[in-house]
């Protein structure tokens, strides 16, 4: 197989894009391919300030690469979990530290980082174990502190944008799940861009039509070292099975995932209207200030147990 700008010996074959290239020009073409997915749903321009949610895996470390070499400001965001393998006692979160400073050490970047035990007490795991005995997979709340704390940074530091690693891959697998369940209101936000709303960044995902296998060998190429294990909480057997078929039916039929997720998209707004924020949080938190439902303290603060102190 040869490459489709030179001729040389092909690096990797896309079959999904009918094409292979060389090391060398599939290093130009993932930046290039960014760059349109960037313009195409006005995700943020040169002049803007970015922070990149970096959790030292290889889509959120080649993203902040391809960044750079793109030229746009972009910091990044590490968040000390505190999680470890229940299993195996392995720290998952203190080894993706590592590689993520690694990374902006080496390039020059500035990455902040938010240690949640030191900054709120207790981990990930703690939070969980007091607030379900750990009967629960610690996503939500997880999910629920890196927002706030993103939010926060965002806010105080002045970032116009957050971006986030997100594959096709990624970003499929979530559709089809959504799809099969009907839920609309996730089908109604599932987008490659949310605006801004009063205390909420604006969330770009610009690798959103990039294929994880592509974004694997990108880093594998730019020799980015990162972290091959996924969190121990990482894709629940659901997920797992969703991308599982879907690469059943890319193997068949190669773009199955990218027609899914690129037809969605643009049948979306006829299916489910353009609104794509929620109903915008007119109150503010009394402790944190970011916005909420009541004007009591936001369910951030009440995890925490910031509201007790
Ligand atoms: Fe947090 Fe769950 Fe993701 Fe692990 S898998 S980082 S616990 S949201
Ligand atoms: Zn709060």
């Amino acid at each position: 197989m040869k490459c489709k700008k030179c001729g040389e010996r092909a690096a990797i074959k896309m079959p999904q894009h009918n094409m292979a290239l060389c090391r060398e020009h599939f290093l130009e073409w993932i930046p290039q391919h960014t760059q349109r997915v960037i313009e195409k749903y006005h995700m943020f321009t040169p002049k803007e300030k970015i922070l990149v949610a970096v959790s030292g895996g290889k889509d959120s470390l080649a993203l902040w690469d391809v960044l750079q070499r793109l030229g746009y400001q972009a910091d990044g965001i590490y968040i000390n979990l505190g999680i470890t393998d229940p299993q195996s006692g392995l720290t998952y979160s203190a080894k993706s530290k590592i590689f993520s400073q690694q990374f902006a050490d080496q390039h020059g970047l500035k990455l902040h980082v938010v240690d949640v035990k030191e900054t709120y007490g207790e981990s990930i795991t703690e939070i969980n174990q007091r607030s379900t005995r750990g009967r629960a997979k610690p996503c939500s709340i997880c999910g629920l502190v890196k927002r706030h704390i993103m939010n926060q940074i965002a806010h105080d530091e002045g970032y116009h944008v957050l971006a986030t690693g997100h594959n096709l891959d990624d970003e499929a697998a979530t559709l089809f799940g959504n799809t099969l369940n009907w839920t609309v209101d996730m089908l109604k936000r599932q987008s490659p861009l949310l605006p801004a709303m009063p205390g909420f960044a604006r969330k770009a995902k610009p690798f959103c039509r990039i294929y994880e296998r592509e974004s694997a060998a990108y880093a594998l190429m730019r020799n980015i070292a990162y972290v091959y294990e996924e969190c121990p909480f990482a894709g629940g057997a659901r997920s797992i099975q969703y991308k599982k078929l879907l690469n059943q039916l890319e193997k068949r039929s190669p773009g199955t995932k990218m027609n899914f997720y690129v037809h969605f998209l643009k049948a979306q707004a006829e299916l489910f209207g353009e609104e794509k924020t929620a109903i915008p949080l007119e109150e503010h938190c009394p402790i944190c200030g970011q916005p909420t439902h009541s004007g009591q303290a936001c369910a951030f603060c009440r995890l925490v147990g910031a509201d007790k102190k």
